[in-house]
């Protein structure tokens, strides 16, 4: 099959849909791929190593839709992307359909079958092509709270881990799914004194075994929720209900008697926060303070660590794109219920329920 990927054109996307090393596992299985030229450059990703690996390196966008068969990418297709789109290609990025009416109508009108990331389950009924994004953005919540714990983010100006003879400071993790159990390795990892809430006993069960006495894991409750957030140095939100907006468990009330100069990191922020106080920002300008407290709400954590990100992802990926071009999409979807439940939009019409319920249209 032809492969083709295009560079990014989000703002401040430098994510790439395959790395090299992909590329040579497709090219091994025989397949054809073309990359836009420095698609890859800004993570250190360079047409040669492309080249190398078997690709051949098209000057255009445009050029790369036109030979493509398939087209792979990191994020949903912008509109100059969804105008070069054709009944014959299969796409396979993240959409995130539901709340988006015009890319959902182009998506529909171009005729070409539309497989997202978010939605591919596995055999557990989790959701693989997140969990490599939510592994990043739970990392990255605890180095994002330590640098904003220094004093000149307005943080208290401590030290996660504390030294020898200065106790460390208290880390609250609020949801111990994907994001909060690497929130808590890393918090861990730093030597601070960590403590984590869910609601679901079995994974406190799980991080019991796993860390000892070295955390504490607590049910998540208002009375509980409240006396550790006034005691935190730092707090994680990493909670998700499913198919809704994240709760807001800390109040502004709870936010204003917090100590002064404590951080919160909204990992949930693109659920609409689990912090009352919450509002997205971006890398350029991560955090403001509201009542003295440091608010990190960063929409697209992962994209700031894009090599990773993208090496993370494509880890995660390439199994899928890899059926996809042996057997085609038709086949490579019969073959698998899994792929096939990442269908969103097929020849024209929206196949994905609560998109259409979402849109109103027929599915
Ligand atoms: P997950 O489903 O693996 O975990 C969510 C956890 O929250 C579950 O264990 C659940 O039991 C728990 N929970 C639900 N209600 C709770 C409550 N009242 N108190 C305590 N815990 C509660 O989800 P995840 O993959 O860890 O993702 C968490 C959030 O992070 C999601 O909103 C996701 O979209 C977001 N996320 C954001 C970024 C970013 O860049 N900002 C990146 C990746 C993921």
């Amino acid at each position: 099959m032809k492969i083709g990927i295009p560079k990014e054109i989000k703002n401040h996307e430098y994510r790439v849909g395959l790395t090299p090393m992909a590329v040579l596992e497709l090219t091994h299985h025989g397949h054809d791929v073309a990359v836009e030229t420095l698609a890859g450059d800004a993570i250190g990703f360079s047409d040669e190593q492309y080249q190398a690996a078997g690709a051949q390196i098209l000057n255009t966008a445009a050029d790369v839709f036109d030979w493509a068969e398939m087209i792979v990418k990191v994020k949903e297709p912008q509109a100059v992307e969804r105008a070069m789109l054709k009944p014959e290609h299969t796409l396979f990025t993240y959409l995130h359909l539901a709340p988006d009416v015009p890319q959902t109508q182009d998506l529909i009108k171009s005729g070409a079958v539309c497989i997202a990331y978010e939605t591919v389950t596995d055999a557990r009924g989790q959701l693989p092509l997140l969990a490599p994004m939510s592994e990043v953005a739970g990392r990255m919540s605890v180095q994002a709270g330590a640098h904003s714990l220094e004093i000149a983010q307005g943080g208290r100006g401590l030290l996660l881990g504390g030294v020898p003879g200065v106790e460390a400071a208290k880390v609250v993790v609020i949801g111990a799914g994907v994001v909060g159990q690497n929130a808590v390795a890393m918090a861990v990892g730093t030597g601070a004194d960590v403590v984590v809430l869910d609601k679901n006993v079995d994974v406190l069960r799980q991080l019991d075994k796993q860390y000892g006495n070295r955390i504490k894991t607590v049910y998540s409750n208002k009375e509980a929720l409240e006396r550790h957030v006034l005691e935190a140095d730092l707090v994680v939100g990493a909670v998700l209900i499913p198919g809704a907006a994240a709760p807001k468990l800390v109040t502004r009330d709870m936010i204003s008697r917090m100590k002064k100069g404590a951080v919160l990191v909204d990992v949930a922020i693109d659920q609409g926060g689990c912090f009352e106080t919450s509002k997205a920002t971006t890398h350029a300008e991560p955090t403001y303070i509201v009542d003295g407290v440091v608010h990190y709400c960063v929409a697209n954590m992962p994209g700031a660590v894009a090599r990773t990100s993208t090496m993370a992802l494509n880890n995660a990926t390439l199994p899928f794109v890899l059926q996809l071009a042996n057997k085609g999409a038709k086949q490579a979807m019969a073959d698998n219920p899994h792929l096939l439940d990442g269908l969103n939009v097929c020849r024209g019409k929206v196949t994905y329920k609560s998109v259409a319920d979402d849109q109103n249209l027929e599915h």
